[in-house]
């Protein structure tokens, strides 16, 4: 049966478009017309005008494979079998049209009948209270019902505030006990690798008022998510979504560039797999739009190739490489994204900028952060009472743009604990500081002089909005 990537995504849409759906493209990376969020993080985001009545879709039918970035999943990413802060998200959805029914069987055909998954494999989830769901797995697909598993609403609920919300219910497939925690109570939803979540059927069904109070809609709606990478994963086998066809080839690059062999030592593997995610991210983030700022999007971009240039270094590469890797995600990718092609030598030359200007004040940061950790007994590491101070931790960020969450990551690696809450306050009377100096030039420095730097034109500013991407990655 079908296993690349790329015939798993034209499966996909092709299945649906038997089904009376129409294809829409993916949306870019960055939100059009939508202040609420930062980047697109689901393949519903971008169709939302269509859920919530602003616009009427071009059919009430539609299917899509949706670019996604989710950067509140980073500290999983290299660590799970199944983050990344980017990823593809393959979906059908309803609008007003069909419901429950059609979209549970449709799901279960396209896994067990198209791809052949064994239905042995499989587990399904459903909101605590949704009987109807519950009845039409066990009795009209025939699911056992010691295969259905009732969760809770942090689990199997969709709400965004106010507006259309309703129930979930999620496919497993059970990868088998070698990748399990052992605990009696693992199953669908646990947070380990065993039971590896791969597709959310969502039934939005309900409008919250705001105050807690649900009515049922007259039109109910289908929003259904897979990870494509996920997909892949299970139908080719491998241990996680960076071992899938196309991704591999991104790592074994890196690999290459490395002279590290994948497999190794679990610690360069988690390097390579957060290089690989990141050189994927940011690639497709630079494609749709996003110059690396101080703010915005632009702070999310900056934060991941300075990641990924950080991982680099502890790969053994001391020379920017990143834009080197470029190729092998665009030419992995530009089947399906031929915008990538065009944008070849605009995307490298980004990347490189940012390397470079990174490479000058990484090195001098992590000396400076390497004596100030030399400083710190053997005997207070071991009494568990080792901490980096806010202020030297701003001190690298402020003098050195060293960014927070590699102090985080390089004093966890010695067990040398991080005043957080002091660095939270120093970086925020430094950015009032700021707000307060921009006011004033009524410019954006960074941005200014980024664009200059490359020749472009200068971005419009996107605004504070949703800065709690931003916050985790900082
Ligand atoms: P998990 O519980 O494993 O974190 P989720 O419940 O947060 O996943 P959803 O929000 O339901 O994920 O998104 C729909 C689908 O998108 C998931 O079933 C999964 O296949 C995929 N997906 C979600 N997050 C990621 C990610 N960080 N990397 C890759 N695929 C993802
Ligand atoms: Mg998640
Ligand atoms: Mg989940
Ligand atoms: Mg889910």
């Amino acid at each position: 049966k079908w296993t690349g990537l790329n015939q798993l995504r034209e499966e996909f849409l092709a299945f649906f478009e038997e089904k009376g759906h129409t294809r829409l493209p993916s949306a870019p990376l960055v939100p059009q017309g939508d202040n609420s969020l930062l980047l697109i993080n689901s393949g519903m985001a971008p169709l939302k005008k269509y859920f919530l009545g602003q616009e009427t879709p071009p059919n009430v039918r539609v299917t899509t494979c949706q670019k996604c970035i989710r950067t509140p999943d980073i500290e999983q990413v290299g660590k799970t079998a199944r983050h990344g802060t980017y990823f593809e998200m393959l979906g059908n959805f309803s609008f007003g049209d069909y419901f429950k029914k059609e979209a549970i069987s449709w799901a279960w055909e396209f896994i067990t009948q198209r791809l052949e998954i064994p239905v042995d494999k499989l587990w399904v989830t459903i909101y605590l209270d949704d009987d109807e769901a519950y009845d039409i797995w066990t009795k009209e697909i025939g699911v056992a019902p010691e295969r259905v598993v009732r969760l809770g609403k942090e689990d199997n609920f969709w709400e965004i505030g106010a507006g259309p919300c309703g129930p979930c219910s999620e496919i497993y497939f059970d990868r088998g006990e070698k990748y399990g925690c052992g605990s009696p109570d693992c199953g669908p939803g646990c947070e380990c690798d065993r039971f590896m979540e791969f597709w959310n059927l969502v039934f939005s069904q309900f409008v919250n008022d705001g105050e807690g109070n649900y009515t049922e809609m007259e039109h109910k709606n289908i929003d259904t998510g897979m990870g494509l990478e996920r997909l892949a994963c299970l139908m080719q086998g491998v241990d996680n979504l960076f071992e899938v066809d196309t991704v591999q080839n991104i790592m074994k690059h890196i690999s290459k560039i490395a002279g590290v062999h994948y497999g190794e030592d679990p610690r360069t593997d988690v390097s390579l797999r957060v290089v690989t995610d990141h050189i994927r991210s940011t690639v497709f983030m630079v494609s749709d739009g996003v110059v690396p700022q101080n703010e915005g999007r632009g702070y999310v971009l900056r934060r991941l190739l300075r990641r990924a240039a950080r991982h680099g270094r502890l790969l053994g590469i001391d020379r920017a490489f990143l834009y080197q890797v470029c190729d092998t995600v665009i030419d992995e990718n530009i089947g399906a994204y031929p915008e990538l092609g065009e944008k070849r030598e605009y995307i490298k030359k980004v990347i490189q900028n940012e390397e470079l200007r990174f490479e000058k004040t990484i090195d001098q940061g992590m000396d400076l952060l390497g004596t100030m950790l030399d400083h710190i007994s053997a005997e207070q590491i071991k009494a568990g009472k080792a901490v980096l101070s806010g202020d030297e931790a701003f001190k690298l960020y402020d003098t050195f743009g060293f960014p927070i969450d590699l102090v985080r990551e390089i004093v966890a690696e010695r067990e040398i604990g991080l005043d957080e809450a002091t660095f939270n306050e120093l970086m925020e009377q430094q950015r009032q500081r700021a707000r307060a100096a921009r006011e004033q030039m009524d410019t954006i420095a960074w941005s200014e002089d980024v664009t200059a730097e490359l020749d472009l034109p200068r971005t419009a500013f996107v605004g504070y909005e949703k800065l709690d991407a931003v916050a985790r990655l900082a």
